[in-house]
């Protein structure tokens, strides 16, 4: 081969633009393509009458991955992003009106423990040592290694094993907490990565632990501020970055990938081909010429695939300092309501909500003195749910902010600037996410590792994936350890 190699990546997201910085800063000439107007998939930014919201993650933790990749581009992070402390990391509100602020600090924990549910002090500790051992076993160690083959699963299966990771994540929480409040407070986690706590392996209660490890950050400016941060370091390294470049098929000769072609008719050539697009659509979509294209994705349509999300954003003119920047407002039910979330068929008439302030920590996301939000609920997918989201999505809007201006948020209607929905049927038409999905593949034992969309294909030798459907799975930690899994895997085969 004469030159330097040559990478497209399509898609912008986190894993995306991770996977680009790594390749860039390797020496590969690298070309990052989305199809929409701005990069950072689930990351978007909308702006709005000087009010900013960030579309989709608010939650930022595990800095040190992120200060890793900067490095591996040899910058600082700090020298792009400034990342804020939170605190606390969640504020957590029963409707019968009981409050948890999760903090990380242990006396204040084992206080409010003791309030809700003494004898859970003790519960508590233990739960927080067995949290630590997965995240040892399953962050630290396997997070970022592919799983490429059986024998690497089988490789794991002892420790997993030991950690009862077949076990659900709120099965092993209630074997250390009694109090119901605190399993619901000690087991929410995978739902922010698209897990049902009753059916996601154990595993996910590593979550707590890299939380308390390395704490809960919020980047200054918001979310978006991070994904322009990483643009510009891909940039500054010499990498491409194509807007409004909507990728129709990925070209295959051969047996290998040899680039794309693109909506307006022009093609690219490439020596490697990064999808960070959903699995499915990469499959299903892109691939849909080929043999090895069409049986993928009949068999990942099979699986079972993450809930979709129902979010508004919305700007006041006030800003409602009485609540924390991530606020869980959890329903009356909490089973009950996660099964039919992630089986549908229907829209629940209750909900568990998030609630997300910025301004709070960042008060420049609005203008002097206002407030941008978004509140998320999680609801059935378009695969599981028969809702008719056009007309059902307003009025599930205006149900949702009847109950936050009751509860939460008095006189939130008439401080309204501003507010916008975005639907399942937006996940599916704005980010090609299959069914709508929010996070890709359910992430379940048998989906995960080895079980999930491997980060190099098995067939199509020079053709990747990176992103919430590879291992190890959804979330931002997530997928910028599976561009560093990727990316080793591309480096390693020049
Ligand atoms: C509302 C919401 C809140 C969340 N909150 C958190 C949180 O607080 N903390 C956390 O860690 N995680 C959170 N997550 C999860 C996290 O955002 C995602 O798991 C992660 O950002 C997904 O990154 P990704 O690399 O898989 O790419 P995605 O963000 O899915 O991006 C994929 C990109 O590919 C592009 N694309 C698709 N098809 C094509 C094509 N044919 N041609 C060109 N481009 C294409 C899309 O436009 C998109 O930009 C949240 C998710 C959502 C939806």
């Amino acid at each position: 081969m004469s030159g330097r190699r040559t990478a497209i990546v399509i898609g912008s997201g986190f894993g995306g633009l991770s996977v680009a910085i790594r390749l860039q800063a390797a020496g590969v000439q690298t070309t990052l393509l989305e199809r929409r107007d701005a990069p950072g998939g689930r990351a978007y930014v909308y702006r709005d009458q000087g009010f900013t919201f960030d579309a989709g993650p608010t939650v930022i933790t595990d800095p040190s991955a992120l200060e890793e990749l900067f490095a591996a581009g040899g910058r600082k992070l700090s020298d792009y992003v400034e990342l804020l402390p939170v605190t606390p990391f969640y504020r957590l509100v029963w409707p019968d009106g009981t409050q948890f602020d999760y903090v990380n600090d242990q006396a204040e924990l084992d206080r409010q423990i003791a309030a809700l549910s003494p004898q859970d002090v003790e519960g508590y500790r233990r739960f927080l040592a067995y949290s630590r051992a997965v995240f040892a076993e399953g962050y630290l160690k396997l997070g970022a290694v592919p799983f490429l083959h059986i024998r690497d699963m089988m490789r794991a299966g002892p420790q997993l094993a030991k950690l009862e990771a077949w076990r659900s994540v709120y099965a092993k929480v209630a074997t250390y907490l009694k109090d119901e409040r605190l399993r619901q407070a000690f087991s929410f986690h995978s739902l922010l990565v698209g897990g049902n706590p009753f059916a996601t392996s154990s595993i996910y209660a590593l979550i707590h632990a890299l939380e308390r490890e390395w704490g809960v950050w919020f980047p200054k400016g918001g979310t978006g501020a991070l994904v322009d941060g990483m643009v510009r370091l891909f940039q500054d390294l010499g990498g491409t970055l194509i807007l409004s470049a909507d990728v129709k098929d990925i070209a295959v000769r051969d047996g290998k990938a040899s680039g794309v072609r693109l909506a307006d008719g022009q093609a690219l050539d490439a020596d490697i081909v990064v999808s960070n697009a959903d699995v499915v659509h990469t499959y299903g979509t892109l691939l849909s010429g080929t043999a090895r294209g069409r049986a993928a994705a009949a068999k990942l349509e099979r699986r079972r695939h993450s809930m979709s999300l129902f979010v508004i954003y919305f700007g006041l003119d006030r800003l409602h300092d009485q609540l924390a920047h991530h606020t869980v407002l959890f329903g009356p039910r909490y089973r009950d309501l996660i099964q039919e979330i992630f089986k549908g068929p229907e829209l629940a008439q209750d909900f568990s909500l998030y609630l997300h302030s910025p301004c709070i920590t960042d008060p420049s996301l609005a203008p002097a003195g206002m407030g941008s939000y978004y509140v998320l609920s999680p609801v059935p997918h378009l695969g599981n749910g028969q809702i008719d989201w056009s007309t059902a999505g307003p009025l599930y809007r205006d149900r949702i902010l009847d109950y936050l201006e009751a509860n939460h948020m008095p006189g939130l209607r008439s401080q309204m600037k501003t507010c916008r929905i975005f639907t399942p049927d937006d996940f599916k038409s704005e980010l090609n996410a299959h069914v709508g999905s929010a996070f890709s593949l359910e992430p379940i034992l048998t989906q995960s590792a080895w079980f999930r969309v491997h980060n190099r294909d098995d067939e199509i030798a020079n053709l990747y994936f990176v992103g919430a459907g590879t291992h190890p799975g959804a979330g931002v930690p997530g997928v910028v350890a599976s561009a560093k899994a990727t990316a080793g895997l591309i480096l390693a085969a020049a």
